[in-house]
């Protein structure tokens, strides 16, 4: 079945209850209908019925979708909207004349990643002034440190092996952020666990569903999973909620099969426990990613904040606005929503911003003191730390 032909047939059973919409943070932010789940369906409903309604106007309410999942499982017909907005964007791409300069460069960028990586790092002098003006990134791009693996990598622990883990670095760990991979590695192998780098790992494609190109995500899912599916460990692991839930739910809703993964914070949360209490002396605030909180909740986090000992002085109520692409595409709605998390962050008066993804830290880190933004993995490396210490 065609783009075209599974949005009329899928779609038809949409009853235009609105229940979809309670808690959709761009219906949220501007009441406006066509910017709920509920008018994006029948948007796309209509256009698959007549091709001619279809313009720039309709693009932009389908595409500024956060593609957030609050909208998951309440469709009382059994709607499945995200993979409508997915499928709608593939059926809509070709008319989408504001979205071709950013699918060529994500096409490249997932394509290519390491050359990719090494164009940025040669040209960063005269690409970082003119990203940082055009309000893209908060300040240059750094991209000091090596990218994580290029070749198969595997670390082990000194002493007796528990087990081995092999870690899915997703592109903003393995280019942006590698040092939260390192202290991934630290952490495990101080647990006893041997970590494995996969060098044949490729982007989720994440960005690129995003920009409605399901057929080059699908030649990404496949090799991923051929890629995965080999290897022998007690568990796939990614320090990224994004990877975690398109590599899962989303392969398997439009091609059938995916990877068995765990975000680090479910992970890690079942193996540490109350003997690696720590009593770390600062105040923290959490932001929840949207692919943890409507996918599998926030309760690890929260456990390991507890653990750590850190006082915890708030959390986010929404989305920090970088959505993938989203942040691109509406800069100035991605930004409105940016400045709210960070606004709910000062009144906190926390020391520290903790999240559980790295998209979110890249995200708020426009706004807030890169140091000040800290992922859940730099937490409980420094709790084992701090309990090493005390062993010693
Ligand atoms: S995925 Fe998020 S932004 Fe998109 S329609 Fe659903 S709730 Fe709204
Ligand atoms: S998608 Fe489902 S919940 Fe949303 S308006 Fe249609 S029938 Fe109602």
């Amino acid at each position: 079945m065609n783009e075209r032909e599974w949005l009329k047939t899928n779609l038809a059973i949409c009853a235009l209850c609105g229940r979809c919409k309670k808690d959709c943070p761009t219906y949220l932010a501007e009441h406006n209908e066509s910017r709920s789940p509920r008018g994006r369906m029948l948007l796309l409903y209509e256009a698959a019925l007549k091709e001619e309604l279809i313009d720039q106007a309709l693009i932009e309410r389908v595409y500024s979708c956060l593609v957030c999942g609050a909208c998951e499982g309440i469709c009382p017909s059994g709607v499945d909207v995200l993979k409508a907005i997915l499928i709608g964007r593939a059926y809509l791409k070709g008319h989408d004349r504001k979205g071709r300069l950013l699918r060529r460069l994500m096409a490249a960028g997932t394509k290519r990643p390491i050359l990719s990586y090494r164009l940025l790092s040669v040209f960063k002098d005269l690409l970082n002034p003119l990203l940082v003006k055009k309000g893209l990134i908060h300040r240059g791009l750094e991209l000091d440190m090596p990218p994580l693996q290029t070749v198969d990598t595997v670390f082990s622990p000194e002493g007796r092996r528990k087990g081995r883990v092999v870690l899915f670095t997703g592109c903003s760990v393995r280019f942006l952020y590698p040092y939260l991979g390192q202290s991934f590695i630290s952490v495990m192998n101080s647990l006893g666990f041997e970590v494995v780098l996969q060098r044949k790992e490729y982007c989720c494609g994440a960005p690129l569903l995003g920009l409605g190109m399901i057929k080059e995500t699908e030649r990404l899912a496949q090799r991923n999973l051929e890629s995965f599916e080999r290897l022998k460990a007690d568990a796939i692991v990614s320090l990224c909620p994004t990877c975690v839930t398109v590599t899962g739910g989303i392969y398997r809703r439009l091609f059938g099969d995916a990877l068995e993964m765990m975000v680090f914070d479910d992970f890690i949360k079942d193996l540490i426990g109350e003997k690696q209490k720590a009593g770390l002396d600062s105040s923290v605030f959490y932001h929840p990613p949207c692919h943890m909180k409507n996918y599998r909740g926030c309760d690890s986090a929260i456990g390991l904040i507890e653990l750590s000992g850190m006082v915890l002085r708030g959390q986010s109520e929404g989305c920090c606005g970088h959505a993938g692409t989203y942040s691109l595409r509406f800069k100035e709605r991605s930004l409105q929503m940016l400045q709210k998390r960070v606004s709910e962050f000062e009144s906190s008066e926390a020391d520290v911003l903790v999240t559980s993804c790295p998209g979110c830290m890249f995200q708020l880190s426009k706004m807030i003191d890169h140091p000040r933004v800290i992922h859940t993995v730099e937490i409980v490396e420094e709790m084992l730390e701090i309990k090493g210490k005390e062993t010693d």
